[in-house]
């Protein structure tokens, strides 16, 4: 998991198409579905409700979400498996994000895979979007989603363009976890300085 500081989740991240074959740094080249697979696998491990292929890595438009019965936030201690409750989930290529209810929503608590331990309320989300993308077969489909699935879309495809939940609240609140995030920051170093090595010594042949 890519984390905060990382300049992966800061880029622009380019279009796909269903059959491309991806280069995760560090790993052999994939399809498109191999690497979704893969997402969506980190994304129950761990109790996600999305994830953005910059999260590992990988700066294309392409991201993951899942929607729960009952409880749609993670239920830490549940009994049932996390997998066993999934209503549904999704894979988007490129997708575009349409507001459909303009009515901006603040209520729900959001966080983020790559900045772990940091939870917040307030951030603005339209209430409804309309989301257009690409599916795994390279089928173009539309999708429209309201309260806490419209926030995880809207969240999601903030990603693609580079833009954290933080960046959407209040710059005091960056500050008020100033000794987190440069905690977080320096996890971040050491995961790149290590896969540095690590692609290093792949291609040594080693
Ligand atoms: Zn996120």
């Amino acid at each position: 998991m890519r984390l905060y500081g990382d300049p992966v989740l800061r880029r622009k991240a380019k279009p796909l198409q269903a059959n491309d074959l991806l280069t995760v740094p560090g790993f052999e080249p994939q399809t498109v579905r191999q690497v979704a697979d893969t997402m969506l696998e980190t994304m129950f491990e761990a109790h996600g409700v999305g994830l953005a292929a910059p999260q590992i890595g990988l700066p294309v438009r392409m991201f993951v979400a899942v929607e729960y019965e009952d409880d749609e936030e993670e239920n830490e201690g549940q009994e049932k498996p996390l997998k066993s409750r999934v209503l549904r989930d999704f894979v988007m290529l490129n997708p575009v994000l349409k507001v459909i209810d303009k009515k901006k929503d603040r209520s729900y608590q959001e966080g983020c895979l790559s900045i772990p331990g940091i939870y917040e309320e307030g951030v603005p989300r339209a209430r409804a979007v309309q989301v257009s993308y690409t599916d795994l077969d390279g089928v173009s489909r539309v999708i429209e989603a309201d309260d806490f699935l419209a926030r995880v879309f809207q969240h999601e495809a903030d990603h693609l363009d580079g833009v954290l939940f933080l960046d959407r609240l209040p710059a005091e609140v960056t500050e008020d976890y100033r000794k987190e995030l440069l905690a977080i920051q320096q996890k971040s170093r050491t995961f790149l300085n290590d896969l540095a090595a690590h692609e290093r010594q792949r291609k040594a042949g080693l």
